[in-house]
């Protein structure tokens, strides 16, 4: 079959692959343990719930403006206002199909072929897809273990050339957790207002920040070069809302204009069910979010001591989001499991759990686990991946 030349260049996301694969498992009825997922476990918190069953009575289940309701869009302003004390009138914010679509219009709208877009590795895959969608280039930085994944200005600065059109950061970083310093954030913006360069922040985990460190981004930007930057924001990660699929963009009303013109002929609005329930998430208490983001935090630190208690695995502790960035390099060799894909391939056909390979973040010798799970599972899974990571070396030692 002849598909597109677009078609041709973009792949299936592999975070999604591995959820896939897990899925069909566990409908087959095996005992999956699942360290795969990039969403909440937790339940939609209940007065968010109630909103969407309250519009669907209400029969609140027509069209809406393609840029969603003025009501949400006024509380997606003034929680930004709120949270990080930007200003943003309503023609400066859309209503998305998640961030992930808040990111594709705008990477739509902004770029085209010639340009270069600078994000960085280990990332988000649907970052470097949606510029290449996009026709653009993707440039890529490299953040490094050693450092803590760390995200440099200098770095960043040094991959600038007079075709760079954009920067694409997303802090806390998926896969790793990292944040990036408001002082690189603060470089980054002054140079890029020096040479008419949009940045767009993808602050998808942006609540999920475990210590309280200084962290605002939007208000960085705020100052620094506004009129160039996109804030795309969601409340998938935040609210426990993955399948309610809404997401934002905040910029420039043109900007925004033409995100909405793209959408108009694409999806339309978002769900007015789920508007409606974004809109009692942004307004209303957002105790749900820190008790959520303790209960990550008891995770992340019980998984930190199971996984660090074996030396062979060098590991940071994330500072946001809900992943663990392990390097599991110690366990590869050339003949026997060789690379982080194979060994994600393995410990879910023989130890029955779940993790996504570095490679899908362009990252290998890594493994991705998330703790959007119980500590029960998480305990569960960490078992069975050291019973399997000991055979390996157990394995190794006698040649078989
Ligand atoms: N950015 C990052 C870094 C993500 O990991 C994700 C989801 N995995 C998204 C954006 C988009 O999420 P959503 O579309 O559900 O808002």
């Amino acid at each position: 079959m002849t598909l597109s030349a677009r078609s041709g260049c973009i792949a299936i996301s592999p975070t999604m692959k591995v959820a896939a694969d897990a899925m069909r498992l566990k409908a087959q009825g095996v005992d999956v343990v699942d360290f795969g997922a990039g969403e909440p476990d937790f339940p939609t918190p209940a007065h968010i719930s109630a909103a969407a069953q309250k519009a669907i009575e209400a029969n609140f289940t027509k069209y809406t403006n393609s840029s969603g309701t003025e009501d949400l869009r006024r509380a997606v302003i003034e929680r930004y206002r709120a949270d990080y004390g930007v200003e943003y009138s309503a023609s400066e914010v859309i209503i998305s199909a998640g961030g992930k679509q808040a990111l594709f219009n705008a990477v739509m709208s902004l770029f085209g072929a010639g340009d270069e877009v600078i994000t960085h590795a280990p990332g988000w895959p649907t970052l470097v897809e949606q510029i290449k969608i996009a026709d653009a280039t993707p440039v890529i930085v490299r953040a490094h273990a050693e450092d803590g994944f760390a995200l440099h200005a200098e770095s960043f600065i040094a991959a600038m050339t007079p075709r760079t059109r954009g920067i694409i950061l997303n802090s806390p970083t998926n896969p790793t957790g990292a944040l990036i310093s408001e002082d690189d954030l603060a470089q980054i913006a002054v140079e890029a207002a020096r040479r008419d360069i949009w940045v767009i922040l993808d602050l998808c985990y942006e609540r999920l920040i475990y210590d309280p460190v200084p962290h605002n981004t939007p208000g960085v930007m705020g100052k620094l070069l506004r009129d160039r930057t996109v804030l795309c924001g969601s409340a998938s990660k935040t609210y426990a809302m993955t399948g309610w699929r809404c997401g934002w963009a905040l910029g420039p009303a043109p900007l925004i204009s033409a995100c909405n013109a793209l959408q108009s002929h694409s999806t339309s609005n978002v769900s007015s069910i789920s508007q409606k329930a974004a809109e009692a998430a942004l307004r209303g208490p957002q105790a749900c979010v820190t008790e959520m983001l303790d209960e990550y935090r008891r995770r992340r630190d019980q998984l930190y001591v199971w996984l660090t208690a074996d030396p062979r695995i060098r590991l940071q502790k994330p500072a946001g989001a809900f992943y663990m960035f392990p390097d599991v390099s110690e366990f590869l060799s050339p003949d026997g499991i060789r690379t982080s894909a194979e060994l994600a391939t393995a410990l879910l056909d023989h130890a029955r759990v779940a993790v996504t390979p570095g490679e899908a973040f362009d990252a290998p010798g890594f493994l991705r686990l998330s703790y959007a799970t119980s500590l029960a599972e998480l305990d569960r899974g960490t078992q069975r991946i050291f019973e399997f990571l000991n055979g390996i070396v157990h394995r190794r030692a006698v040649g078989a």
